[in-house]
């Protein structure tokens, strides 16, 4: 069916005739892709709004009077206020996003809901690029001492930009960043009888400023229990520039903008069971870095080491996302079987419109360069597995009490032998030794060396 498009930058209206494969298409979904160009929200969309996002600002959507679906011949008008100088390239967005929605599956209450996880992912990511913030982290991070270490570093056998990456991660969690399962009770400073007792929004100045999604709310019961310890988590990277602790959630966000402040190319990447890490383009190859195990380059660690049944993975960079979950699985066809929150071919459809939308003049992330990535991941998976992994893959978590862990069911089997093992390996890691090197000194003492 042809639709036509018609959108009008002050008083100049232009118009284009698209070619959609569909018959006829879900205004709702048409409306949530939308939301993803515009920035936002899906329900937003019906009343008077104005949103901005890339020089953008829309303040008007009319979609044709017979509500629900899009049919040949129907008009849909867009009110945009835009620099002259941006019209050709909203042109361009728009029609991007119209080839990208032909041929959907059905939008429904599940999608919009994942869209809306991945929306999230898509403005912490943002945040690492804002020049303040940057500025703040380049005030705060010892950058010389990083990169001294860097360049001095006598193993020569890897580059140089690596030893950067590995000298920021063992920075940032060795002096940096502080883990917290739960936090220090105001009343007696100490955290062993500390009860989350429920949650609230922000409320505080400071609970807003610094994007608190939630403020967890402890009891503790060393004092009684009447006071009560608020844990704002703060999705704003500078706020945790200054806070400096949290869970992963706060570790992945701030090291992000840390590698970003140290002119790295950095990806957030999202784990919908529940973990965030990042990854570092090295030598053009982008690397998996968890900042919270100090880890590099053992992306099978959550699959083999904390023994997590892995479902999507989504990397997200300044200009680009992608489905990055075979980098993280050598059991593709067990993961696809649990990824049944969406259609895999609106999956792919959604993420590839996403991209190209997130793509700019400056972007740095050629197609070719994103073709030859999902080639590597697809024969990631495709190869036989040999069963071989690094040290580092093999073990279980060590962030987090070894309670914490436990009622995660990410400790790796949680027998005695894993607990003695991630006991001494977690010692060894927090005294400086790189995970590989500390794994294998584990492994030395637990066969009957020096305890
Ligand atoms: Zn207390």
């Amino acid at each position: 069916m042809k639709v036509r498009v018609e959108w009008k930058v002050d008083t100049t209206v232009r118009s284009e005739t698209l070619e959609l494969l569909d018959d006829e298409l879900d205004a709702d979904l048409f409306v949530s892709q939308l939301s993803s160009l515009t920035e936002v929200d899906p329900s937003g969309f019906l009343g008077d709004i104005c949103v901005v996002r890339g020089g953008f600002r829309c303040d008007s959507i009319s979609l044709p009077s017979d509500a629900g679906k899009l049919r040949e011949d129907d008009t849909v008008r867009f009110g945009f206020c835009v620099d002259d100088n941006n019209i050709e390239s909203l042109a361009a967005s728009l029609q991007s996003m119209m080839k990208g929605i032909q041929s959907p599956n059905v939008v429904n209450a599940a999608s919009r809901r994942f869209m809306q996880r991945i929306d999230g992912a898509l403005a912490t990511r943002r945040r690492h690029d804002d020049n303040t913030l940057v500025s703040k982290a380049r005030r705060i991070i010892p950058i010389e001492k990083i990169e001294s270490e860097a360049a001095s570093t006598i193993n020569a056998t890897i580059s140089l930009e690596e030893r950067r990456v590995r000298a920021l991660l063992k920075w940032f969690k060795s002096k940096f960043f502080t883990w917290v399962d739960k936090p220090q009770c105001i009343g007696c400073a100490k955290n062993d009888k500390m009860r989350c007792v429920g949650s609230r929004g922000a409320q505080t100045p400071q609970e807003r400023r610094g994007l608190a999604g939630i403020v967890e709310i402890y009891a503790c019961d060393r004092c009684g229990g009447a006071t009560k310890t608020f844990f704002p988590r703060f999705n704003n990277p500078g706020t945790l520039l200054d806070s400096r602790r949290g869970r992963c959630g706060e570790w992945a966000n701030c090291f992000c903008l840390c590698a970003v402040a140290l002119n790295m190319r950095v990806r957030y990447v999202m784990d919908f069971t529940d973990h965030v890490w990042a990854e570092v383009n090295v030598d053009g190859k982008w690397r998996h870095c968890d900042p919270c195990e100090n880890a590099y380059d053992t992306p099978l660690m959550y699959e083999s080491g904390w023994g997590k049944k892995l479902t999507y993975v989504f990397s997200i960079g300044d200009n680009e996302i992608i489905d990055s979950t075979r980098r993280y699985t050598k059991k593709w066809p067990e993961t696809l079987e649990r990824r049944s929150l969406v259609s895999e071919a609106w999956l792919r459809n959604y993420l590839s419109t996403l991209d190209a939308s997130m793509r700019n003049s400056r972007s740095l992330w050629s197609p070719a360069m994103r073709e030859q990535e999902l080639g590597e991941l697809r024969s990631n998976v495709s190869a036989a597995d040999t069963g071989m992994r690094k040290v580092g893959e093999t073990v279980g978590r060590i962030s987090g009490s070894a309670a914490w862990v436990e009622s995660r069911q990410e400790d790796g089997g949680g027998n005695d032998a894993a607990q003695r093992f991630k006991r001494i390996f977690q010692t060894l890691v927090e005294s400086g030794l790189d995970p590989n090197a500390a794994a294998a000194e584990t492994v030395r003492r637990l066969r009957g060396g020096n305890r």
